[in-house]
């Protein structure tokens, strides 16, 4: 089977900036690759933000026509992209009107029914974990062309749509066995990197004008640690009771050390020196102190971005930390999210930090010369006295310890514990079905912040005039 898996990010037609919004690809993506390459497929995995930013005449249509593919594999994991991914979706079906076209990812793990009711020209929706239903979807095709096996898996037979059962969840052997690095395997894999909106390196910590990326160097490849979430943070469609509904999977797991410092060698031959970790699951032993230690056995010299959620990272955590990745381009970053212990809390649970514990690790930090930085976000039990508090508190720790400040809106996601259970949170979503999501990502400028987050928020406006007034505000788009 010759497949193409695609990753399409969200973006903006306005006339005066074409802005590009969900840059980095999601992590299982070579994964999936690679595992259909050893059994004997073709594959070939397309960035289609970067193809626009790098050539923008050479159009997915170009891409599409010359590979010629039986399966197309788009990934629809973030509801930003939802438009934009129906766009391509309905011209490939034109150019390639003999594809199979497929969908995964989170939002389409969410929305499964929907996509298939709706989307005419998607084939088939993989929810959950895709690599093993990707591949018994591919033997299927070459075969009986019986789909009843393949797990994860929604279809449409006799003019029915019929959905497998959610029984396939990677454990962590699997993770282990998988390859997340085959950057081979990509169109253009020196510009794979994910674009980092985050104010590391900026020595104002304001807001700069477009970073407009053209090569490897200013790229992040982002790592593979593990799957789930222990968590569940009131916002975030990565928390247990999400993971638990559109994967199935009950607990988090890590991938081994060694593995991780795999992947980091691999893509090191490639060019890449910068790599970013976000999984750091709550309560979890992690394999970060091995990994850095087998880093150091290989004489790997990079640069990492770990974004701590778990516990504050401790002394030893931070001198392993310091000894082993490149102080350029490096930091740990911590999230308070607000200054305001109890308002964490509520949004939080037991993941949240203490602001002294906050504060001990950027002290730590300071005192080994790793870089820090601090999320913010806009939360809707937080007034504009309360943003400012919390911008007062930020500012007098960055004065200490020189840590980077970015504060940003938090949206509704589909999946979210406020998506689907608001009351709990007191929030009236805005956005809460399919429709409302795909008009929400068709109708969003990405050239700037939302107007609004998806849920009613008095003084929403204030606080991003604030935020930008302030330069706070990441900047996480490019602009072709
Ligand atoms: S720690 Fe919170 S924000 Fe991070 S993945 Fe888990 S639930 Fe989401």
């Amino acid at each position: 089977m010759r497949t193409q898996i695609i990753h399409v990010p969200a973006k903006s037609d306005n006339q005066k900036e074409n802005a590009l919004f969900c840059m980095i690809m999601p992590a299982g993506l070579l994964a999936m690759a690679d595992l259909l390459k050893k059994t004997g497929n073709s594959v070939q995995v397309v960035h289609a933000g970067m193809e626009t930013a790098l050539q923008p005449k050479n159009g997915i249509e170009n891409i599409l026509e010359s590979f010629e593919p039986d399966i197309i594999a788009i990934s629809m994991h973030w509801h930003h992209q939802m438009a934009a991914v129906r766009d391509v979706i309905n011209k490939a079906k034109k150019i390639s009107s003999g594809s199979r076209i497929i969908l995964g990812g989170m939002t389409a793990s969410f929305f499964y029914r929907e996509i298939m009711h709706e989307w005419n020209n998607v084939d088939f929706v993989i929810r959950g974990d895709g690599e093993l239903p990707l591949l018994a979807l591919a033997k299927a095709l070459d075969g009986s062309g019986d789909f009843s096996g393949v797990p994860n898996f929604s279809y449409r037979k006799d003019g029915q749509t019929r959905h497998n059962g959610l029984t396939y969840q990677a454990d962590d052997a699997m993770l282990n066995r998988l390859d997340f690095s085959n950057l081979a395997l990509m169109r253009r894999p020196n510009t794979y990197g994910g674009l980092y909106g985050g104010a590391i390196g900026r020595s104002n910590s304001k807001m700069e004008p477009e970073d407009t990326r053209k090569s490897e160097k200013d790229g992040y490849f982002y790592l593979c640690c593990g799957r789930g979430c222990s968590a569940g943070c009131a916002w975030c469609a990565g928390s247990t009771v999400s993971h638990m509904r559109m994967h199935g999977r009950r607990k988090p797991i890590f991938r081994h050390a060694s593995r991780i410092a795999d992947d980091i060698q691999k893509a090191a031959s490639h060019g890449y020196h910068r790599f970013y970790i976000c999984f750091d699951p709550p309560g979890q032993s992690s394999p970060y102190m091995d990994m850095m230690r087998t880093l150091r056995d290989r004489n790997l010299s990079v640069s990492l971005i770990f974004e701590a959620y778990g516990q504050p990272p401790d002394d030893e955590f931070v001198l392993e930390f310091s000894k082993t990745f490149r102080k350029e381009h490096s930091a740990i970053t911590l999230s308070p999210d607000t200054s305001d212990e109890k308002l964490r809390q509520f949004y939080k649970g037991k993941a949240a930090m203490t602001n002294s514990s906050i504060e001990k690790t950027l002290a730590r930090c300071a005192k080994h010369g790793i870089k820090t930085e601090l999320y913010f976000a806009l939360l809707p039990g937080q007034n504009f006295t309360g943003l400012k508090k919390s911008h007062e508190w930020a500012k007098s720790l960055s004065e200490k310890y020189g840590c980077s400040l970015v504060f940003m809106p938090v949206e509704m996601e589909p999946g979210a514990p406020w998506h689907l259970n608001p009351s709990k949170y007191d929030v009236k979503p805005l956005c809460v079905s399919f429709n409302d999501f795909l008009e929400r990502s068709a109708a969003r400028d990405f050239s700037h912040p939302p107007k609004d987050p998806g849920y009613l928020f008095s003084g929403f406006e204030r606080q991003i005039d604030y935020i930008l007034s302030e330069g706070l505000a990441a900047r996480d788009y490019v602009t072709s």
